[in-house]
Formats: structure tokens, sequence, C-alpha cells
């Protein structure tokens, strides 16, 4: 069995992240798939090399000059080239970057460039073979990504190879034409990569050990999680936790690959198992609390709208002829309630409104704006009495006033909904009552 592992741009920012990359994949033989982001942050303003490539193309694209920002970028591949001792030169690869950036190749081939280049690295430095992601990651032409002929093609590759890099973040059209996926893309490659060769498990390595219960930035050292649901992950994810790329999943999800999230800085932390099922229950009866700010909600009120039948359809019709898709419709015998996205839906709200009062004749329209989401996710909810209790018993005593509530039917989550001012008290309060009160 093989073991597909990623590393994060942090992972590999410089040749001492990078000898420690390399001791953790020889010290498992089993870790024959490697998918490289490229170079990210040595330090706190640090610039990731994505972010210099497409900075570097801006100018070849405007036909400024950019030889000063394509020789910064190549400085630090020598950089760690040479920390690492290797006998490999960029230099061919360089002269080839610079004239397909003035050819006007595209940001998407520019950014491809700070994988590409890593993977060579990678592959020199472990002896590894070097598989270029245009050739095995395949996009339709609308730009959607093309999983089934993308498996085939791979896993055909793979079985050639018995220990390769593949670079992640990448892949190309049917005519060649290099194609990103979007920011953090290197999760999916991984993902893609581990189910074409059927991995006994797709390691993440990053620079955390794994995800945790609710947001550091709003709780003092919150605990680890340390094994959640392919589905609750798609929750938290949604809600703003952002360890793994929400895509990421995916591909894996089809064969039952469990995901391990692992601190390349801490590699003996267990870090975080994301698998498909568990009867392993979780420490606490909540796996994480995830949220985020900036939600209206636009209140429709009707007498009698529970006896109207097509209403609903009738209502969120005027939010999809604007291209405007909705959160959640929590709904009473006269009240239904749409919740939006306030940056999407602020310049279309007349719009909206009037086409609503168009379609399905309401009383009255209230629009409710700055309002916050936040996501409590836990399997073990369903088979625990009195967590809602629980919930709305500790945001009353912290004086948090519930605008809105909505459990969907698989007892995985309880979406609550707030103002904005009052979502960090209420996050401290879900996690005290479900966490701080029970160690
Ligand atoms: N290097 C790309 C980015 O910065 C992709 C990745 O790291 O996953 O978004």
């Amino acid at each position: 069995m093989s073991k597909v592992v990623k590393f994060g741009g942090s992972s590999l920012a410089s040749a001492e992240q990078f000898k420690k990359v390399g001791d953790i994949i020889r010290a498992d033989k089993e870790r024959n798939y490697v998918v490289p982001s490229a170079p990210g942050k040595r330090f706190s303003n640090d610039t990731k090399v994505t972010d210099m490539l497409y900075g570097c193309y801006a100018l070849a694209e405007k036909g400024k000059k950019f030889d000063k920002a394509l020789s910064d970028i190549k400085e630090r591949y020598d950089e760690i080239i040479n920390g690492l001792g290797l006998k490999l030169s960029l230099e061919d690869e360089f002269k080839t970057i610079e004239k397909n950036f003035k050819e006007k190749a595209g940001s998407d081939y520019a950014a491809s460039r700070g994988e590409y280049l890593n993977g060579r690295v990678m592959a020199a430095y472990l002896g590894y073979d070097f598989i270029d992601a245009a050739d095995v990651i395949l996009f339709y032409d609308d730009g959607e990504f093309d999983p089934e002929h993308t498996n085939k093609k791979l896993s055909k590759v793979l079985s050639a190879h018995k220990k390769a890099v593949i670079p992640g973040f990448y892949g190309a059209y049917s005519d060649g034409r290099v194609k990103t996926f979007s920011r953090g893309g290197s999760d999916i490659t991984g993902s893609i990569v581990a189910r074409a060769v059927k991995a006994e498990v797709y390691e993440n390595w990053t620079d955390v050990s794994g995800f945790l219960i609710a947001d550091p930035r709003i709780i003092d050292k919150p605990e680890g999680i340390e094994t959640i649901t392919y589905r609750e992950l798609r929750e938290l994810s949604y809600m703003g936790a952002s360890v793994l790329h929400e895509d990421a999943i995916f591909p894996v999800r089809k064969e039952g690959i469990p995901i391990n999230i692992k601190n390349t800085n801490s590699p003996e932390d267990p870090g975080t198992w994301i698998v498909e099922s568990t009867c392993q229950k979780s420490k606490y009866t909540i796996t994480g609390i995830a949220g985020k700010k900036g939600f209206c909600s636009v209140n429709i009120d009707k007498a009698k709208m529970n006896s109207e039948i097509g209403f609903g359809r009738r209502v969120l019709q005027a939010f999809e002829d604007e291209g405007i898709s909705f959160e959640h419709v929590p709904s009473g015998i006269d009240t239904l309630t749409v919740f939006v996205h306030q940056d999407e839906f602020m310049d279309k709200e007349q719009k909206v409104v009037s086409s609503i009062h168009r379609l399905a004749s309401p009383d009255s329209i209230e629009i409710e704006a700055d309002l916050a989401l936040i996501a409590v996710v836990g399997r073990g909810m369903k088979a625990t009495r009195g967590t809602a209790g629980r919930i709305f018993s500790a945001l009353a005593h912290a004086n948090v006033n519930v605008k809105m509530i909505d459990q969907g039917s698989s007892e995985l989550n309880i979406i609550i909904g707030v103002e904005n001012a009052d979502f960090e008290t209420a996050i401290k309060a879900i996690y005290d009552i479900f966490v701080t009160a029970q160690l």
C-alpha cells in the first residue's frame, strides 16, 4: 500500500523546511507519492512564490519589464537548491518561463510554475520520478475539473512509477493550456492522486497540528479535533474553518480513503483524522464550531402563506433571477426568511424586493443586515439530548439575541443566526459550555 503525502507552502519555504520534509518522507517507505505546493512564506511578512508569480506576470502582461521580478523568484529556488546541496540548475526552465511570459501564456500558467519548479526540486532531492501535472490532471473546456478521465489516466501513469512527485495546484485543458484550481488547490491534487493510487491514507502536511474545535483568533488555545467525518468537515469548512481546501475531500471520499492532517514542524503530533464514518466518539458532544459574518436576512410576511402552494418557489425565483444563492430559508406560518451573503445581495436588493412583490405578492418585506451565522457541528448531537437547550441557555446567559435557528434533518449541525456584533461572544459561550465546562 502507498501513502500520498502533500506538503503545503510553509513546509517547503526554505532548504531547512525541505530537510524536515525529506526526513518525514524517508521515515516511512510507503510514502511513495509526493504532492508539493510552491514555496510559501519563510516569515510572517514574506511573499509566497505564487503571489510573486502573479505579480511578475501582471508586469509581463502589461508589456512592462519583468526581469527583476523573475530573478527574485529564481533566487527563492536557488536558495533552496544550494541549501540542500543539489546539483540542479533551473536556468533553462527560467528561460522557457521568460519566453512564455513574453508570449502571454496566461496567469494560470504563470502561477502554476511555482508548483512545477518546486516539484522539480523535490524530485531531484528525493530521487523520485517527476510527473508534470499538466499531463495527468485534466480539465473540461468550461474550466471544470474532469475527475473520471483524470482518474483513469493518472492511475495508469502512476502504476508505472513506484515513487513519484506530482506538483499540486494545476492541470491542463485538452489542448495543453495550463489551468489551475482555486487558491490552496494543491490540497485537491493530493486527494486526486490518493484516489488514483487507492492510497492507504492521504497525509496532508501543513504548519498546524490539525483542525481546532474553534477559531484560535476567538478562543484562546482551543483544543484540537482528533477525528472528524467528511460530512462534519464539509459543514465546518463551508463556515470558514480553513486548514484544508473545501473541495479536497471529494476525490478521496469516492474511495473511502482517510485524510490525516499533520504538522511538518511537529511530526509526532497525531493531527486530525478525517474519515468516512467512525465509532470513535468525539471527546465532547460537539466536534467543532465555525461561523462567518456578513449575511443579511430578507423577511417576507404574508398572511396564510402556509397554505399557498408554490409561494416558496416564487420567492426563491426572485433570488435565482438575479443570480443570488441563498444560505438558509427558515419559515413560519405567515413568514419566510431568506439568508443571503450581504456583499452579493447589496447591489441587487431593490431588484430582488420588487421581483418578490411581483412574483409572490407578499404583505411586507423587511431586510436586516450585518448578521452572522454560526454552525455548531457534531455527529454526537444525534444521540444526545438537550444539545440545543444547552446552546440556547449559554447564549441567553451571554446576553446574545438569537435571530435564527436551523437544524438540518441529519442532526449533524445547528445553525444559529446572531448579529455581527455578538459573533465572538456567541462562539465563546458555546465553546465554554461544551468544552471548557467539561474539562
Ligand atoms: N500555491 C498555491 C497557492 O498559494 C496553491 C497551494 O498552495 O495549494 O494558493
